[in-house]
């Protein structure tokens, strides 16, 4: 089976996750634009961590195999630092045109106040004039009541709901996510929060239209096999495999692919791998390491993705 991780911070990830993604069924990742842990002061530095996860990141990716696209936006958590953002917003449409960026996000609420609402609405303009689909972080505190708004404010943006994906979602929110039209995610971490085992309870319950996996994976405690491990969970506990592949595959390339810039055919007919590459002078490889090379026949199609 094939896996979309659609909300996966790899710039935080080092190169045996990629592999062990690869390995898994992962064919594609979608890099949304969040914060480091530690808040950045100037434009500047934002500027260069979208080159990255438009540029670099992209390129190391595609090394292991993976495909990877982005989110552009300016973070609910930076928003409250208002100097900063006012600068982050004037750059960010030249970042969101580019290619390889299937959404505005993640954007919404972090604690809620009032410079989050002025950047989130902002950015819900900047989506709707680009044409664009948005991913919205909900809050991990008071998430009910974060969720409910992040949507009202969407609505009162005369945004679709159709083009909304919002993420971070729980048992608490997620019939009022459906019932409303938007695409429901669900970000898997271990031990606290959303683990796998209350995923499946929540298929089981609410079935596979709209709701898609991800796992989130960022700098903190996560699981890269995430959606692969949350996949295989489902199967086991008798979650019908068409809907496994709707919520850990195909709804998110639905979602995402409104954007124009993310197509099956990316990973089925992919460039070869070839670890000799460079980026700006940059590869992978270290020492004597030697390189994976595919030659064409190594591409992966459906008929032969052997997931090992
Ligand atoms: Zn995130």
């Amino acid at each position: 089976m094939m896996f979309i991780d659609p909300h996966a911070h790899m710039i935080s990830r080092v190169t045996d996750d990629y592999e062990a993604m690869a390995k898994a069924g992962v064919v594609a990742v979608i890099e949304p634009a969040f914060w480091l842990g530690q808040p950045r002061t100037h434009v500047a530095t934002y500027i260069d961590y979208l080159s990255s996860i438009i540029g670099f990141e992209r390129f190391r990716a595609g090394q292991f195999g993976i495909r990877h696209y982005c989110t552009i936006g300016l973070n609910s958590k930076e928003a409250n630092n208002e100097e900063l953002a006012e600068a982050v917003m004037e750059i960010l449409p030249q970042f969101a045109l580019k290619e390889g960026v299937v959404a505005i996000g993640e954007i919404g609420y972090d604690e809620q106040t009032e410079l989050e609402d002025k950047y989130f609405r902002a950015q819900l303009e900047l989506a709707k004039e680009l044409d664009l689909p948005v991913m919205i972080h909900t809050p991990h505190r008071d998430k009910k009541r974060g969720t409910s708004r992040s949507m009202d404010v969407c609505i009162e943006h005369g945004m679709d709901p159709s083009k909304i994906i919002v993420d971070h979602n729980n048992e608490e929110t997620v019939r009022e996510v459906l019932d409303r039209g938007f695409w429901a995610a669900f970000s898997i971490y271990p031990s606290t929060k959303m683990g796998n085992s209350r995923m499946v309870d929540i298929l089981a319950e609410y079935g596979a239209e709209r709701i898609m996996v991800d796992s989130a994976c960022d700098w903190g405690i996560s699981e890269p096999l995430g959606v692969a491990k949350t996949a295989a969970l489902a199967l086991e506990r008798g979650i019908p495999e068409e809907n496994v592949r709707l919520v850990c595959y195909q709804n998110a390339l639905d979602a995402y692919g409104q954007s124009g810039q993310m197509k099956e055919e990316d990973w089925l007919n992919p460039p070869p791998v070839d670890q000799r590459g460079l980026y700006e002078g940059n590869s992978v490889l270290r020492g004597g390491r030697e390189p994976l090379i595919e030659d064409d026949t190594d591409k992966r199609t459906l008929n032969n993705l052997i997931i090992e």
